[in-house]
């Protein structure tokens, strides 16, 4: 088969339209007001409530920052409960808060945190649950909820890759006491860089505001130790811009996940992780899962195979976050205590997917997967 002269990434950032922004961006820089809770980020907050169908929302200069400063905002202490098989900022968070990550295993299905493994490990010092709907698969949002209010438990989702995505028909924002996304350049629906908090408690709304400009609750009173996590004028000028084209973005990665769907049920040993669509969707990832017997060959053999086709894959989560060295000590982060994402992590695979990935290339990303499958056959 023939190479690409050209490389596949798994990923292209969404862009607005050029000119539109432009014109945006003109006006900001002549009212020289370019950051601190401006014009255009006050529009981006009203237009993200409508479309995330929520009540309260927040803006950040990165997803981290957002957690970072929301947990902070939530007041834990002690213990949290959470997931190993998650993107490192998840933990950090935790980290900055110092608060001790507490991991347990996942769901063999969504991958997501496993409920019936959470109780187990609350003890007196837990103080939430912060949990990940990986991939944009919605966590057992009722499970956990009952969990945490037979605990008194706080209630926190890392959505960074479920920006848009429902459940049971109501916006997936809307359960939990928080929810971060991320507004990275590689997330669906990006800022370049960027991110929000959403939550029930209006309460809240004042404290994190707060907490992103250096403590500051007026000129001169610094109220908490908070920091710099403000989002600027320019990045809502793009979130706005990216909010126009988002939804031909999501029909053409709808189109994408079809053909991938059509042709990867006819491949022995392919488990399609990611097969929510329309608005169950979040349209962020296309991961597949390779069973080694059945496939014929590992998710690493056919990772590594297709960077020789010049086609760049993703190992989404590689290493788990439980194996940094500052927690592998930890006793739940044995791996005799995390069988499930342990067998995961070296199964899962994630592969291009972008609104612009043409039909040519979709086939060429599938053939290369077989041609590859079949020569180790060999
Ligand atoms: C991207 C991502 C983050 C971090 O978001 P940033 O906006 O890049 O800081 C956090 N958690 C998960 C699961 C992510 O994929």
């Amino acid at each position: 088969m023939e190479m690409f002269k050209y490389p596949i990434y798994v990923t292209q950032p969404l862009t607005p339209n050029i000119l539109e922004v432009t014109k945006e961006i003109e006006q900001v820089l002549e009212s020289k007001w370019l950051t601190n809770f401006g014009n255009k980020h006050e529009l981006l907050v009203e237009e993200l409530k409508n479309y995330l169908e929520v009540g309260h929302l927040s803006l950040f200069n990165n997803g981290t920052s957002a957690l970072t400063l929301g947990l902070k905002a939530l007041e834990l202490t002690g213990e949290v409960i959470t997931t190993p098989f998650t993107f490192p900022a998840t933990v950090q968070a935790l980290d900055w808060n110092n608060l001790t990550p507490v991991f347990c295993d996942v769901e063999k299905n969504s991958l997501n945190i496993n409920p019936d493994k959470i109780e187990e490990k609350i003890t007196g010092k837990t103080s939430a649950i912060l949990a990940v709907h990986v991939f944009g698969n919605p966590c057992n949002v009722e499970k956990i909820q009952q969990i945490a209010d037979k605990y008194n438990l706080k209630v926190i989702y890392d959505g960074a890759h479920a920006f848009g995505a429902q459940y049971k028909g109501e916006s997936l924002a809307n359960f939990g006491d928080m929810t971060m996304f991320s507004f990275h350049a590689t997330k669906l629906f990006n800022t370049i860089e960027g991110g929000a908090l959403v939550y029930p408690d209006n309460r809240l709304a004042e404290k994190l505001r707060v907490l992103t400009n250096f403590g500051l609750s007026s000129p001169e009173k610094v109220e908490v130790s908070g920091f710099n996590g403000k989002m600027n004028e320019i990045q809502a000028v793009i979130g706005l811009g990216n909010l126009r084209v988002l939804e031909e973005e999501r029909k053409n990665r709808e189109r994408i996940r079809q053909t991938y769907v059509g042709e990867f049920t006819k491949i022995p040993g392919i488990r399609i992780i990611t097969n929510r669509k329309k608005r169950e969707s979040s349209y962020q990832y296309f991961v597949i899962e390779i069973d080694e017997d059945e496939f014929g060959i590992s998710r690493d053999k056919l990772h590594y195979g297709l960077k020789s086709y010049n086609i760049f894959t993703r190992r989404y989560f590689y290493p788990l976050c439980s194996e940094f060295h500052w927690y592998r000590d930890l006793d739940s982060a044995k791996r005799k205590n995390l069988p499930i994402a342990w067998e995961k992590v070296n199964q899962v695979l994630t592969l291009p997917f972008y609104g612009g990935l043409e039909d040519e290339k979709i086939k060429i990303v599938c053939d290369a997967i077989k041609e590859i499958q079949f020569k180790n056959a060999l």
